[in-house]
């Protein structure tokens, strides 16, 4: 009797559990066929080098391309050539207008006590200095809360220099704290009465060659002309500092603005079959900062992106909506081309099902995550399982995507995480250092063979993934 009741409960829960199995395996989603189908092809993209092939191409033709530069154009037109060469079905570019900024000469340089030179970039949208430069005494801080908290006292006439050092982690997260003082010390300086501001860059290494990024500023509000040094002439800087002598340093950066310039987000489209009308959003920007020749930052997710999406094309045929490739214009000054498809696409926003952007360079990935509605979480959990060769976990629906993707995020669309293992990108990330070398064909294939799921799923799934989650 005991040993009957426990095998009815034993066998029930038996039940139970293959049950919830069976709703949440990917076999009720996808039919046998399709999912074998992916799975050769995420095999075979292990192997594959179209991504790579994409990233050298871009990095060799075309070089740097900061927004608004001759190479952006060139950028665009090779877009466009790829997208053909590629077999895409729709090839489409979308106007993005912003104005010019250009690199100038720029040299820095100890005055007082111990005089010597130092590396330094102008950070990106960077007002000019004059000719003769700025020559000030160094106020000090260590943070950029710490300048938010000093009176105008401590700031008026000198050269704010702001220390803070980013901490290396593997998922990128020592960022976010430590770019606020790329960010704001211009403008926060300003404010105080500052004649200049200088920071350390933004960045884990300890090579010569400094970060640039944007800094930020409306139109109208007070800025300063503002560089990063290189961390190791940081670590110089500090050393002079702790000698508690008053230290002069004299900055000249030629940067300024232009005219307005009128770039494009170049579109490539494999038609749904079924729903040519709904979208799944992936792609990288097209810009990249002008110091290296941008192969992680972003040619590497330009290449992930549109590799993926020509692959399942040639591999697997028409996916049941649209997969829709796009190569984001003038990321680097501050979302343009985001922006702006998102101004021209909101009567159809609730029609873009899920985005995810390959933004964070050319490490492989680790974990899957999600942003989407609940009743979603099958499609993920059918993603994971074809994952599982590969190592990668589901990490659960509190995802985040690229940059790019955020005005979309806000207004509502469902996202997906690919996170990559970041622990070296902001060694290389705005620097001369960003180049092609840095990128390794295995960890670029291991990408793509990821992304063919992800992608390949969003894109066959017959429901949705929910509109208009809260932030
Ligand atoms: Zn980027
Ligand atoms: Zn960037």
């Amino acid at each position: 009797m005991k040993y009957s009741v426990l095998l009815i409960l034993t066998l029930c829960l038996g039940c139970q559990q293959t049950a919830r199995k069976d709703i949440s395996s990917a076999a009720d989603l996808y039919p046998q066929d399709f999912l074998q189908q992916v799975e050769k092809l995420r095999d075979m993209a292990l192997t594959d080098d179209t991504a790579y092939q994409l990233i050298e191409s871009l990095t060799t033709e075309v070089g740097p391309r900061l927004g608004g530069s001759p190479a952006d154009a060139a950028a665009v037109t090779w877009a466009m050539d790829k997208f053909k060469s590629m077999d895409f079905d729709k090839i489409s570019l979308e106007p993005v207008t912003f104005r010019r900024w250009v690199r100038g000469p720029e040299t820095a340089e100890i005055i007082a006590p111990f005089p010597q030179p130092l590396k330094i970039t102008a950070l990106g949208r960077s007002m000019p200095t004059p000719k003769e430069g700025i020559t000030g005494e160094i106020a000090h801080f260590a943070t950029i809360e710490d300048l938010e908290a000093a009176t105008d006292d401590q700031v008026q006439g000198k050269i704010v220099y702001i220390s803070n050092k980013m901490l290396r982690k593997k998922d990128g997260s020592g960022y976010g704290p430590a770019v606020k003082a790329r960010s704001m010390t211009a403008k926060v300086a300003a404010e105080k009465g500052g004649i200049g501001a200088i920071i350390r860059s933004i960045g884990t290494d300890s090579h010569r060659g400094p970060h640039t990024g944007a800094t930020r500023y409306q139109e109208g509000e007070s800025t300063l002309p503002v560089g990063a040094l290189s961390n190791v002439d940081a670590d110089l800087l500090d050393n002079v500092l702790k000698r508690n002598k008053p230290v002069t340093v004299r900055y000249t950066l030629g940067s300024d603005w232009g005219d307005e310039y009128t770039s494009y987000n170049v579109i490539g489209d494999i038609v749904g079959r079924e729903k040519p009308d709904e979208y799944v959003i992936i792609g990288g920007h097209l810009d990249s900062w002008d110091l290296g020749t941008g192969a992680i930052d972003d040619a590497s997710g330009c290449g992930i992106t549109m590799a993926t999406a020509s692959l399942i094309k040639q591999h697997i045929g028409q996916p049941r909506r649209t997969i829709r490739v796009i190569l984001w214009a003038n990321e680097e000054y501050g979302l343009f081309g985001a922006r702006a498809y998102h101004a021209a696409h909101q009567h159809e926003m609730n029609k873009h099902i899920i985005g995810a952007e390959s933004d964070f360079g050319a490490g492989r990935i680790y974990a899957l995550a999600s942003r989407a509605d609940v009743a979603s979480m099958p499609v993920f959990e059918a993603m994971a399982e074809l994952l599982k060769p590969l190592d990668i976990p589901y990490v659960g629906n509190k995802g985040y995507s690229g940059p790019d993707l955020i005005p979309m995020r806000r207004a509502g669309m469902a996202v997906a995480g690919l996170y990559q293992d970041g622990t070296s990108y902001f060694d290389y990330h705005h620097t001369p250092e960003d180049t092609l070398d840095k990128v390794i064909p295995a960890d670029i294939a291991q990408n793509v063979a990821v992304w063919v799921v992800f992608t390949a799923l969003a894109a066959e799934y017959a429901g949705d993934f929910g509109f208009g989650l809260s932030d």
